[in-house]
C-alpha cells in the first residue's frame, strides 16, 4: 500500500487567520482581482502584507491556457482581456499602502502578444499612482515572443522575474509547453535588452531533482546573467499534482544558499517555505548596489 510521506516539523506552520485582511479581501472580489496570496493560502500572508507591505498580483485572468503539473490555477480557455485592469490593480496597490508589489499572469498563449500589452500598462499605471513602490514582473515566457518581452521590458519593471522552476531533466515532465532553454534564453535577452534591470529566478526542489542537478541549473542561470535566485520546497497542492518525492532539511536550503553566493548571484533566498515573491522587497536594493 501506497505510504504517503509525512511533512516534517519545519512545514508544518499555522495559517494565519487573523481578521484584519477582511477588508482587503472584500476589496479584491469587489475589484475582481487576484493575488497569488490568497489563491496559494500562502503562509507568509501576514508577515508579507501587514508588515512588509508587499502582494502578489496574478492578472489576465485566473484561467491558465496551460496546466502544469505542480500548480494549482485553473487550466481552460480564457474567454476576455479586461483592458481595465491595470487600474484597479493600480488603485489596490494604493490602498494596501504597498511598497514593492509583484505582477504576475497566468499563460496567455491565447493571445497573440501573450498580454504583454496589459501586462506593460498595469506597470505603468501601478507606477503613476505609485512612484515610490518597486515592481517586480514575474510573466510566463510568452511563448518566447521577442517583441513582448520587449514590450514588457520597455515599461521598465524594477525586477525582471521568470522561473525556471526546475532542472533541465524534469522539465518536460513539471512544466506544461515552457521549455528549459527557452527560459534561459527569456532571462538572457531581458538582461540584453535592459542591463540595468535585475533578473531573477526561482527553483523548486523535492521533485526528484539531484544536488548536482540544482548546481548545474545554478550555473545555467549564471551563464545567462540572472542576478538573483530564490530556491524553495516544492509542496503538493492537490492529490491530482506531482508528488512530493523529497523534503529538504532547513540545513541543505542554508547550503544551496551559500553555493549560490559563491556562484555569482547577487542574492539569493532559500527554505523551506520560500516562494518566488518571498522578501523581494530587500532584493532590489541588493541588486542595485551590486
Ligand atoms: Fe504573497 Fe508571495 Fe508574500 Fe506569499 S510570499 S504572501 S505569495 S507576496
Ligand atoms: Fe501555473 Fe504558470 Fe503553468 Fe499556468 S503557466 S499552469 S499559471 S505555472
Amino acid at each position: 500500500k501506497e505510504q504517503h510521506m509525512r511533512k516534517p516539523d519545519w512545514l508544518k506552520i499555522k495559517l494565519n487567520t487573523n481578521e484584519s485582511y477582511t477588508g482587503l479581501k472584500k476589496m479584491m472580489r469587489e475589484k475582481k482581482l487576484h493575488t497569488v496570496c490568497e489563491e496559494a493560502r500562502c503562509p507568509n500572508i501576514h508577515e508579507c502584507w501587514a508588515v512588509r507591505k508587499t502582494a502578489t498580483f496574478m492578472i489576465l485572468g485566473d484561467i491558465c491556457t496551460r496546466g502544469c503539473r505542480f500548480c494549482a490555477v485553473k487550466t481552460g480557455l480564457p474567454t476576455e482581456l479586461d483592458l481595465q485592469e491595470p487600474e484597479r490593480v493600480a488603485e489596490s496597490v494604493e490602498t494596501m499602502g504597498l511598497k514593492h508589489v509583484v505582477i504576475t499572469a497566468v499563460a496567455r498563449d491565447d493571445l497573440k502578444d501573450g498580454g504583454a500589452a496589459v501586462f506593460a500598462e498595469t506597470v505603468r499605471a501601478v507606477r503613476r499612482k505609485n512612484p515610490f513602490c518597486t515592481i517586480e514582473v514575474l510573466p510566463s515566457d510568452m511563448l518566447g515572443n521577442e517583441s513582448s518581452l520587449q514590450t514588457l521590458m520597455d515599461a521598465r519593471p524594477n525586477i525582471m522575474n521568470h522561473n525556471i522552476e526546475t532542472v533541465r531533466r524534469l522539465t518536460p515532465k513539471v512544466r506544461a509547453r515552457a521549455k528549459y532553454d527557452r527560459t534561459l534564453e527569456f532571462l538572457r535577452r531581458a538582461k540584453e535588452m535592459h542591463p540595468d534591470i535585475p533578473t531573477k529566478s526561482s527553483l523548486m526542489v523535492g521533485l526528484g531533482e539531484t544536488k548536482e542537478e540544482i548546481l548545474e541549473t545554478m550555473d545555467d542561470l549564471r551563464a545567462n546573467n540572472v542576478d538573483i535566485l530564490t530556491i524553495g520546497q516544492y509542496l503538493q497542492p492537490t492529490k491530482k499534482h506531482l508528488k512530493v518525492i523529497k523534503y529538504y532539511h532547513p540545513d541543505e536550503f542554508a547550503e544551496l544558499k551559500e553555493i549560490a553566493m559563491q556562484k555569482g548571484f547577487s542574492h539569493c533566498e532559500a527554505g523551506p517555505l520560500v516562494r518566488s515573491s518571498y522578501h523581494a522587497d530587500e532584493q532590489v536594493n541588493q541588486a542595485q548596489v551590486n
